[in-house]
């Protein structure tokens, strides 16, 4: 039996993170925080006919007086709409939802930016229950506070910082997970050892097989310590004006993949968010060799563990290195003051370096 483990994240409103196995049938933890007699359930239509009926039996079992109203969306980023946040709107409405109604988001990370900005919007914020299922939104989405939705223009454009009153992490749900989800939710987990600590990149190591055989009690373990460093740095830095900003290490070459090749992730024909931040990971610890800041042996190690658990690490090909320049010019990340990319001074010493040389970044990228 894996022990529950709980990750406290403090600030002005604190929150825990509860994870264990089989936390999907337990209503006590799942309605924890919940004060009022309505509850929205969000899911997608991949999730939804897996667990919401196990979701809402336990949760009635633990509040019989619950009214529960569900709002099942197609599954996708290209759904994270604002349409889409208008219709989860109208089923608060429908359900008769009060101020102290909370939501909860049961799917990914696309559910839960949804959902949590629809409860950061209802009637001027109300209660979310995170209830993450795919790895990526277990280790980073649902934690933080930060919620959004997409517009034609641009991912995540209009939004709101409103952190959840609980966030509850069944690993057993990650079960059904597609095999390039579970690798995309640990580039995620890798970066957290690459920012904040060498040690993890050890347990890491040690550990990678039990985590590609889903063994409840690494998984748990990854999760945890994950959520660990992620609150460490939200609790200092909640609307990254410093500090939360090295979350975005291998974001930033990443993200130039991704909206170079049009986001072709989802289709299958391009790679997904965690399969670029691989490559970007990988990319900013060449770039750190070369500019001198950190020993190459640490831009190999991470890409061979990288590898070890089947994900990407090198710029697919097809993608010219200045037109990948260009894009990185325009990322909101990029400041007034040039191109600034986190790099690390070691495995696990992450900072922000600004003025960062062209020619090094053209280096990297195969130029
Ligand atoms: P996702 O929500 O699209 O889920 C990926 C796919 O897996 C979907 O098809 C989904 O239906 C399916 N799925 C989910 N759980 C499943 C399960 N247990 N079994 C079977 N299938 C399952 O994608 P994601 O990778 O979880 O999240 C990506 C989103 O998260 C992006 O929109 C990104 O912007 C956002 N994000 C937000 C933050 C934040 O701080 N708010 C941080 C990182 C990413
Ligand atoms: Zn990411």
């Amino acid at each position: 039996m894996t022990a529950i483990q709980t990750v406290h994240v403090g600030g002005s409103a604190p929150y825990t993170v509860t994870i264990a196995p089989g936390l999907i049938d337990d209503g006590a933890v799942l309605t924890q925080a919940l004060r009022g007699r309505h509850l929205l359930l969000v899911s997608d239509a991949n999730v939804a006919p897996l667990y919401a009926a196990r979701v809402e039996a336990a949760a009635r079992a633990a509040r019989p007086a619950l009214n529960i109203g569900r709002f099942v969306m197609p599954a996708g980023e290209h759904e994270k709409t604002l349409a889409r946040f208008g219709e989860c709107l109208d089923a608060l409405a429908t359900l008769g939802a009060t101020r102290d109604a909370a939501v909860l988001a049961l799917g990914g990370g696309v559910i839960g930016d949804l959902a949590g900005f629809a409860g950061a919007c209802w009637m001027r914020g109300i209660d979310v229950i995170q209830v993450p299922t795919t790895l990526l939104a277990m280790v980073d989405s649902s934690v933080g506070g930060k919620t959004a939705v997409d517009l034609p223009s641009g991912k995540n454009l209009v939004g709101a910082f409103h952190p959840p009153r609980a966030v509850v992490a069944d690993t057993t749900a990650l079960r059904s997970l597609p095999d390039r989800e579970l690798r995309a939710g640990l580039a995620e987990v890798v970066k957290y050892g690459a920012i904040f600590d060498a040690g993890f990149l050890d347990w890491l190591e040690a550990h990678a097989d039990a985590l590609l055989a889903r063994d409840d009690a690494a998984l748990a373990e990854a999760v945890a310590r994950s959520c660990r460093y992620k609150a460490d740095v939200v609790e200092r830095d909640p609307f990254e004006h410093g500090d939360r900003a090295l979350l975005n290490f291998g974001h930033t070459f990443g993200h130039a993949i991704e909206t170079e090749q049009g986001y072709a992730g989802a289709s299958g024909d391009g790679l997904n968010h965690g399969e670029a931040v691989a490559v970007g990971m990988v990319l900013a610890a060449r770039l750190s060799a070369d500019l001198g800041l950190a020993p190459a042996a640490d831009a190999r190690r991470l890409q061979d563990l990288l590898q070890r658990f089947g994900l990407p690490v090198a710029v697919p090909p097809g993608l010219p290195p200045e037109a990948l320049l260009a894009r990185m010019r325009l990322d909101k990340k990029a400041d007034a003051r040039g191109l600034r990319f986190i790099l690390w001074d070691a495995a696990g010493a992450a900072r922000v370096v600004r003025d960062v040389p062209d020619a090094a970044v053209l280096a990297v990228l195969g130029a």
